[in-house]
């Protein structure tokens, strides 16, 4: 195939790649150029209306698919992932403006996310429960929701496509897609992949438009059955407000303000690439994105000037020069990010590196700002750009505290050699993931991409996914004499 872009100006629906009835459409602007990629259909509510009706449509078939057939489609996906790895890397680096190798990676993982779900569609099962009496049977079935709305944001689309539609077309479920009006390239040209692969019209539909308009529609359709929104925590109140109105289960993996807790046993040569990775990587615009560092006050100094030196030799450029870090992905973005560098320089904080934008476009420097205080705006907002922030502690207590003290609950990681502290830590964190010298996941399969607090509540990664795209049926069954 020439090119995995969608033709211009569509939507995928119902198996076809068709105008928006009202033709509109929405430019997608490369980050690091600022020139238009292409369009995309601009859905508004009546194509969202096709969407759901063509999703509907195709349940009952689909539910009907065997398990076992579920997955070997989804399997053929996972094969034409991998098989077109070059242009989705091309694709979602572009859209989003991280290097081709951030773009490749992340390819990569949603491969190795649908290729979980095909070897997992199979294995669901519910269990046997006992009885009072032999004379009795009681079991539970898991069944797939209907019509899952999914709603995804800019950053990693290519990932959470898969993390979120691969489940829930393992369950058994149909699929509404909405991405992010600012990169949803990467989610039609995997959508166009599934439709390769032998997935029915109707199973997946994808639709971009914008949030208030696309997405309110979707989220607040009474043909939904189900929703699973990952994006900031200010519209996932406003998605849980819709799912109560149609009495919808709803997934949340909202923003986060994750600590690297780092004492002085640690091995800082392994600990100090990683932190600064922590933070710079796709421009800090990760959900799980470490932008707190609280460390031991014995190796406060050393730390933050290592640190700072890492984040001053972060090579930035456009997606095709494959440096190390690329522009923020809109100007909104650029905007916010701005907002918080001007604001955290006068709340007292120090400005260790960084602190502006890097030359034309929406650049912003890898920024470090220490003696952060837990009541500051940068230690308790999502900046959702390359700005660390740098907090100190003294004994177990105050690493506790700090590392507690922020409203989100996404990720913490703890540095240290001492396991019996790291393990009393990884207990007593208010976070759905904890990661032990290391950061985040690597090395485990199925990772679960668990929430807290306001980083919202989620079985999303690994087997637990299926179970968020399924309901239980409880059976209980009298076994008559004959
Ligand atoms: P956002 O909340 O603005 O948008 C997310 C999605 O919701 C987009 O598709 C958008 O069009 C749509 N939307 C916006 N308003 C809506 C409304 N009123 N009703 C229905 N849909 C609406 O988020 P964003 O700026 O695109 O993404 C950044 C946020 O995503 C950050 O907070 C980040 O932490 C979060 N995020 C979370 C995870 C996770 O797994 N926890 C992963 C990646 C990103």
């Amino acid at each position: 195939m020439a090119t995995l872009d969608p033709p211009p100006a569509r939507l995928l629906i119902d198996g076809e790649w068709s105008a928006p009835r009202n033709k509109g459409e929405l430019a997608v602007v490369d980050p690091a150029s600022h020139e238009l990629i292409q369009t995309v259909g601009l859905a508004e509510a009546v194509d969202v209306e096709d969407a759901v009706a063509a999703a509907r449509r195709a349940f009952p078939a689909w539910a009907a698919t065997s398990p076992s057939h579920r997955g070997a489609l989804l399997r053929r996906w996972a094969d034409l992932i991998m098989a077109h790895v070059d242009p989705l890397a091309a694709i979602e680096a572009r859209d989003v403006g991280k290097p081709l190798s951030g773009g490749r990676m992340n390819i990569y993982i949603a491969h190795g996310i649908v290729d979980y779900f095909a070897g997992a569609a199979d294995k669901l099962t519910g269990v046997t429960l006992p009885t009072r009496a032999p004379d009795y049977l009681g079991y539970t079935v898991p069944e797939p929701y209907g019509v899952c709305a999914v709603l995804i944001p800019w950053n990693v689309p290519a990932v959470l496509t898969a993390a979120n539609v691969a489940p829930a077309l393992a369950a058994g479920n149909s699929v509404v897609l909405k991405p992010s009006e600012i990169a949803p390239l990467a989610p039609f040209a995997l959508a166009e992949l599934a439709r390769q692969a032998g997935f029915p019209a109707g199973v997946l539909n994808v639709v971009a438009g914008l949030g208030p308009q696309a997405g309110a529609a979707l989220t607040g359709h009474a043909g939904i059955d189900h929703i699973s929104f990952v994006g900031s925590t200010a519209t996932g109140r406003a998605v849980m407000a819709s799912a109560a109105r149609n009495l919808v289960p709803v997934k949340l993996e909202l923003g986060g303000k994750s600590p690297n807790v780092l004492f002085a046993d640690a091995e800082l040569d392994v600990a100090i690439p990683a932190i600064v990775a922590s933070i710079t990587e796709n421009a800090g615009q990760n959900c799980y994105a470490g932008s707190r560092l609280v460390v031991e006050d014995t190796i406060h100094d050393e730390v933050v000037e290592r640190v700072a030196a890492a984040m001053r030799a972060v090579r930035i450029g456009p997606w095709d020069a494959d440096l190390d870090m690329g522009p923020l992905a809109s100007d909104q973005q650029f905007a916010r990010v701005q907002g918080f560098l001007a604001e955290a320089a006068g709340s007292g904080a120090r400005l260790v590196t960084g602190g502006g934008s890097a030359g034309e476009g929406w650049y912003v420097q890898p920024t470090v700002f220490d003696k952060v205080e837990t009541n500051m705006r940068i230690a308790r907002e999502e900046v959702f750009g390359p700005v660390l922030a740098v907090q100190t502690f003294s004994g177990m207590a105050q690493a506790t505290e700090l590392m507690n003290g922020s409203d989100f609950g996404l990720l913490a990681c703890i540095w240290t050699n001492d396991i019996s502290r790291a393990l009393r830590l990884a207990k007593t964190v208010r976070s759905g993931q904890v990661a032990v010298n290391q950061f985040h996941d690597a090395g485990v399969i199925g990772f679960p991409f668990n929430m807290q607090r306001d980083s919202g509540f989620s079985r999303g990664g690994g087997y637990g996914a299926l179970r968020e795209y399924t309901q239980e049926k409880a059976v209980a069954v009298r076994l008559l004499q004959r």
